[in-house]
C-alpha cells in the first residue's frame, strides 16, 4: 500500500449507499475509495446472480472485451443467496471477489483483479482490508435499514427512501427512477388482533414473516417493499401503468387469501393505493393511500381501493 492512497469516501457517508441499488453506481462508490486515479488501472467486473448462475453485467478497466450477458460464470466459492456480503480470493483468475446485496432482492458479485495493473498502485493486503471494511459497512447498513422480523426495509429506510424519491432535485438517478408512472401502496392485515388473541404473539410473528415473503414473491425485484409498522406494510411499485398495477396487487391479495398458514388458518389483507405524485409531500401521499385503505376496510376488507378512482366516483372527497 502506498502512502498516497486515499481512502476518503466520495460519498459523505456509507449511508448514501443505501440509496444505490444500481450496481454501476455502487462500483463507482467502491472504486472512488481506492485511489483518486484508479480509472483503467484495475480490472473490475460486476456479476449478477440469476438462479444459481452468475452473469457478467459490467466491466471496467482492461477486461471489457469478452462481454456477453448470456455467458455464465462459476465462482470457486459459493455465495449463498442469503449471504449479504462476503469476499474471497479466486485463484484461477488471480483476483478478488466480493459478494454484495445492497438492500435489494438482487445479488451481485464484484471481481477485482490486480494482475494487469501497470504501476502497482494498490497491493493485495490493501484490497483485503478494503473489502473487509466494505462488507462490514454493508452489514451495518443491513442492520440499520432492515426490519429484523420480516427482512423488509424498515420504517427508517421508508422515511429516507421516500424523502429521496419525493425530493424536488433533478439528479440523473432520480430522473431515470421516476420518469415513468409509479404507485404508492399501503397494506394492512385484516383482523390481525384476533390472530394474536387466538394463537399467541409468536404465531402472529410467523404470520407477519410469511406475509412479507408472499410480498417479495408477488412484486418485482425493483419495487420497494417496507414494513411500515406492526401489521402494516407499504410498497412503491415502480414503472407501472394502472392496469398492470391492479393485476399485481390482486395477485398478492389472492396469494395471501389462498395461503394455508400453520394450523389450517387463513387470513386476508386490505390494500389502498394512490398515484405516486411527486408534487405531494410524504404526509399527503401517505394520507391518500391510507384513505383508500380505510375505504377497503369499511367495505368489508380483503379488497383493493385506488384513491384517484374513489375521487372520480365521488366516494371520497379530496382534502
Ligand atoms: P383491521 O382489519 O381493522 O386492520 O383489524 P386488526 O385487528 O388487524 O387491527 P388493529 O390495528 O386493531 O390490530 C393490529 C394488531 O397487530 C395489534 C397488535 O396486537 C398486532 N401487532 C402489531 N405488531 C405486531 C408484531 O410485531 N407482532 C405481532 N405478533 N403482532 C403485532
Ligand atoms: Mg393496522
Ligand atoms: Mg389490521
Amino acid at each position: 500500500m502506498t502512502a498516497e492512497v486515499s481512502i476518503a469516501c466520495k460519498y459523505e457517508s456509507f449511508n448514501a449507499l443505501v440509496q444505490i441499488n444500481d450496481p454501476d453506481q455502487l462500483l463507482e462508490a467502491f472504486l472512488s475509495q481506492l485511489t483518486p486515479d484508479y480509472n483503467g488501472k484495475v480490472e473490475t467486473e460486476i456479476f449478477e446472480r440469476k438462479g444459481f448462475d452468475w452473469h457478467k453485467m459490467l466491466a471496467h478497466g482492461n477486461s471489457t472485451t469478452d462481454f456477453d450477458p448470456q455467458r455464465k460464470f462459476i465462482l470457486e466459492h459459493k455465495i449463498s443467496p442469503e449471504q449479504t456480503s462476503s469476499w474471497f480470493y479466486q485463484a484461477s483468475q488471480g483476483g478478488w471477489y466480493c459478494g454484495y446485496q445492497p438492500l435489494s432482492n438482487k445479488q451481485y458479485a464484484m471481481f477485482f483483479s490486480l494482475e494487469n495493473q501497470q504501476d502497482e498502485i494498490i497491493d493485495e493486503a490493501y484490497v483485503q482490508l478494503l473489502f473487509g471494511f466494505y462488507c462490514h459497512q454493508l452489514c451495518g447498513l443491513e442492520r440499520t435499514y432492515r426490519d429484523t422480523l420480516t427482512g423488509l426495509y424498515n420504517r427508517k429506510a421508508f422515511d429516507m427512501r421516500m424523502t429521496a424519491l419525493l425530493e424536488k432535485g433533478d439528479s440523473p438517478a432520480r430522473r431515470s427512477n421516476l420518469a415513468r408512472p409509479a404507485v404508492f401502496v399501503m397494506l394492512d392485515i385484516d383482523l390481525f388482533k384476533q390472530v394474536n388473541d387466538e394463537y399467541g404473539h409468536r404465531y402472529g410473528d410467523e404470520v407477519l414473516t410469511t406475509v412479507a415473503r408472499l410480498m417479495v414473491d408477488s412484486f418485482r425485484e425493483y419495487d420497494l417493499l417496507f414494513r411500515y409498522g406492526g401489521e402494516e406494510f407499504s410498497a412503491v411499485l415502480m414503472d407501472i401503468e394502472n392496469e398492470a398495477c391492479i393485476q399485481v396487487l390482486d395477485r398478492f391479495r389472492s396469494a395471501v387469501e389462498a395461503h394455508q398458514f400453520p394450523k389450517g388458518h387463513s387470513l386476508t389483507i386490505s390494500i389502498g393505493y394512490s398515484d405516486f405524485d411527486r408534487k405531494l409531500t410524504l404526509e399527503q401521499l401517505i394520507d391518500q393511500a391510507d384513505r383508500a385503505l380505510y375505504y377497503s376496510k369499511e367495505k368489508g376488507r380483503n379488497r383493493i381501493s385506488y384513491y384517484q378512482d374513489l375521487l372520480l366516483q365521488g366516494k371520497l372527497e379530496a382534502v
